[in-house]
């Protein structure tokens, strides 16, 4: 089935002399996959329609923010409410509190919390203040984990770069990231060595508890626990980037599902309901170094604007539903075990799963533990049945190495859709 795409295709030609590779992010161009961007016209529930009007069922959900599912009658209500009182006060509001109050009550390791306006700044402050908490420069984090695009982050992977932190990309400069050390994902083993080359240097360790970065990873039993322990030994901060994992593999993120509480914490796409939001948060001392309160600088000129907040707030409210967790796990289960039977059936060496609404599937028959192991999947023939399912209708992140999402607007007759599409694609590969 060819798909009708003239409208997208003179759109994104237009794009590329007006922007950057003709997009305001490069995780939206299909550079991995070929082919040209979808672009898009309206989201709603668990679909998307494009320009030219063909419709999708949808497994990226705006990267995570859309668990409830697209534009919720009860999120556009109450923004529809807010907005005709204006769109930013730079000044506080109820709001705030509200959403606060939320996250403090959901999240095991924040007590106070501050909000910032996307996951980047998030990482970026966090980091600063795990610096000026410890009095330490240096910070470990994972191959193949993301937090943002704040210079320290963009650290190569790769064992031969630990300790001099080589950047990855042009424009970030050395010393910039001569104090970022990285460690495979899942090896405690290289964590402690870490910490026993830099003695008392180290500030602290930051990761995804769950790796949706480099496709779906979860971390080995005694990971998380594993860090925490080597933390606290070391008197360094322990950090879950739970941008992604953070209302949506369980209401309380990861650490609550994993019964593992970090020091600190940093949030976003949830907690914004598809409106720029992002926060940090964690134990009160930690917290009151923070500007005002304390001498870490951090602002922002839109932070905790009254529309972010109360898309923040609804979609928190209609997550706090019983069962709505239990539905998310049954809706991707169904779909993470179709797809992985259907690939096997079709002859396809497959390794994927899920961890409520957040699941992947790599072209490739061995487990994955981390980032090297992840790069070793059949990345062609993802493409190839990226592309094929996109004519199919089915809308997934054009990556082999990004996370699946669900959202509570997903149907069984949505997840059967796709597992039919599934089955043809496959057998056609
Ligand atoms: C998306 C993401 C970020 C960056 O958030 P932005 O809002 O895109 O800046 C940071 N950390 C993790 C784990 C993410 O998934």
């Amino acid at each position: 089935m060819a798909l009708k795409t003239t409208k997208s295709e003179e759109i994104f030609a237009a794009a590329q002399k007006l922007m950057p590779g003709g997009v305001s992010s490069p995780v939206r161009a299909f550079k991995s996959v070929g082919g040209q961007p979808i672009v898009f016209d309206k989201v709603e529930g668990a679909y998307i329609w494009d320009v030219d009007g063909n419709k999708y069922i949808d497994y990226v959900g705006t990267w995570g923010p859309a668990i409830c599912g697209h534009a919720h009658p009860k999120v556009i209500a109450a923004l529809q409410e807010v907005l005709v009182k204006g769109t930013s006060f730079g000044a506080p509001s109820l709001q705030e509190n509200i959403l606060a109050e939320m996250v403090i009550e959901a999240v095991p390791s924040i007590e106070m919390v501050r909000f910032v306006n996307s996951g980047t700044e998030a990482c970026m402050s966090i980091l600063r203040l795990m610096r000026a908490f410890t009095k330490r420069d240096k910070v470990i984090k994972f191959e193949g984990c993301y937090h943002g695009h704040g210079d320290m982050f963009l650290v190569k992977a790769g064992s031969g770069v630990a300790t001099l932190g080589l950047p990855d990309s042009p424009g970030v400069p050395k010393s910039t990231t001569s104090n970022t050390l990285t460690a495979p994902y899942n090896d405690l083993e290289a964590v402690k060595a870490l910490f026993e080359e830099n003695p008392d240097q180290i500030a602290g360790v930051i990761l995804e508890p769950v790796v949706g970065n480099s496709g779906f990873i979860p971390p080995d039993t005694g990971f998380l626990e594993g860090l925490r322990i080597l933390t606290q030994e070391n008197d360094a901060l322990l950090v879950f980037d739970e941008v992604m994992t953070g209302f949506r593999i369980a209401y309380g993120g990861a650490q609550a599902k994993f019964g593992v509480t970090p020091d600190l914490t940093t949030l976003g796409k949830v907690i914004g309901g598809g409106l720029p939001v992002g926060a940090y948060g964690g134990r009160k001392d930690i917290m009151a170094l923070v500007a005002p309160a304390g001498p870490m600088y951090q602002a922002g000129t839109l932070s905790g604007n009254p529309l972010a907040m109360t898309a923040g707030i609804k979609t928190l409210e209609l997550l706090q539903k019983p069962g709505t967790y239990e539905k998310l796990a049954g809706i991707t289960q169904k779909l993470i075990n179709g797809l992985l039977a259907i690939a096997k059936e079709g002859g396809h060496k497959v390794y994927g799963g899920n961890i409520s609404a957040m699941f992947g599937m790599f072209f490739m028959g061995e487990q994955v533990r981390n980032y090297d192991d992840a790069k070793k999947s059949d990345k062609a023939k993802f493409a190839r049945f990226h592309r094929g399912m996109l004519e199919q209708g089915i809308y997934l992140a054009p990556s082999q190495f990004e996370a699946g999402f669900t959202s509570l607007a997903h149907t069984e007759e949505d997840i059967e859709g796709t597992l039919a599409a599934a089955k043809e694609v496959l057998s056609s590969l």
